[in-house]
């Protein structure tokens, strides 16, 4: 079954697996400068990203 749900985060739709593939909300945000190259890269605030090493805060 199917079901849409208004979530306001990250998450695949719908999938058959649910262990195949990763759709753990992240707690984090997006690096703004990969976001600007079209990469979404997830950094925890406070880290650096690690694709550019951009620090998130
Ligand atoms: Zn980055």
């Amino acid at each position: 079954m199917c079901q849409h749900t208004s979530i306001d985060k990250i998450a695949i739709p719908c999938m058959n697996d649910p262990y195949g593939i990763t759709t753990v909300p992240v707690p984090g945000r997006r690096c703004p400068a990969c976001l600007e190259r079209g990469d979404t890269v997830w950094v925890i605030p406070g880290k650096c990203c690690p694709q550019c090493g951009t620090p998130v805060n």
